[in-house]
């Protein structure tokens, strides 16, 4: 079995820094504090990477459809924040793919299609030879 390990992955969101800044309220503070991404390691786990790069599939997907944060989560069955949490990777994007192909699955017109296909099927070449 050829199970080898995979290249560790610099975390994007922190670039490695391993702690990320940020605006809170209130009085917006800037605060330092250890990067959710990466657990403060500076590199994302395997499966992380994964999801960081499912997530930004997810989410480029969102885009050319036009959707909202919100109307996607909405139609994903999922609340905003998670739906945003699967979006930057921090978990599993699993739901937000099933979601895009039960949508686009019950976009296509299946009868149409099958029948299209049953009128373009060539005669099968029976007894070739
Ligand atoms: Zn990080």
């Amino acid at each position: 079995m050829a199970n080898q390990p995979r290249p560790r992955i610099v975390c994007p969101r922190c670039k490695g820094e391993k702690t990320i800044s940020g605006m809170v309220c209130p009085g917006f503070r800037l605060v330092t504090s250890e990067c959710p991404q990466c657990a403060g390691s500076g590199v994302l786990p395997p499966h992380r990477a994964d999801w960081w790069k499912g997530g930004n599939a997810c989410r480029a997907y969102r885009k050319a459809e036009g959707l909202t944060l919100r109307k996607a989560a909405e139609l994903a069955g999922l609340t905003a924040a998670e739906y945003s949490r699967q979006e930057q990777g921090m978990t599993n994007p699993e739901p937000i793919f099933k979601a895009i192909v039960q949508r686009t699955a019950d976009a296509i017109d299946w009868e149409k299609l099958l029948a299209e296909a049953t009128r373009r099927t060539p005669e099968s070449p029976a007894g070739q030879g």
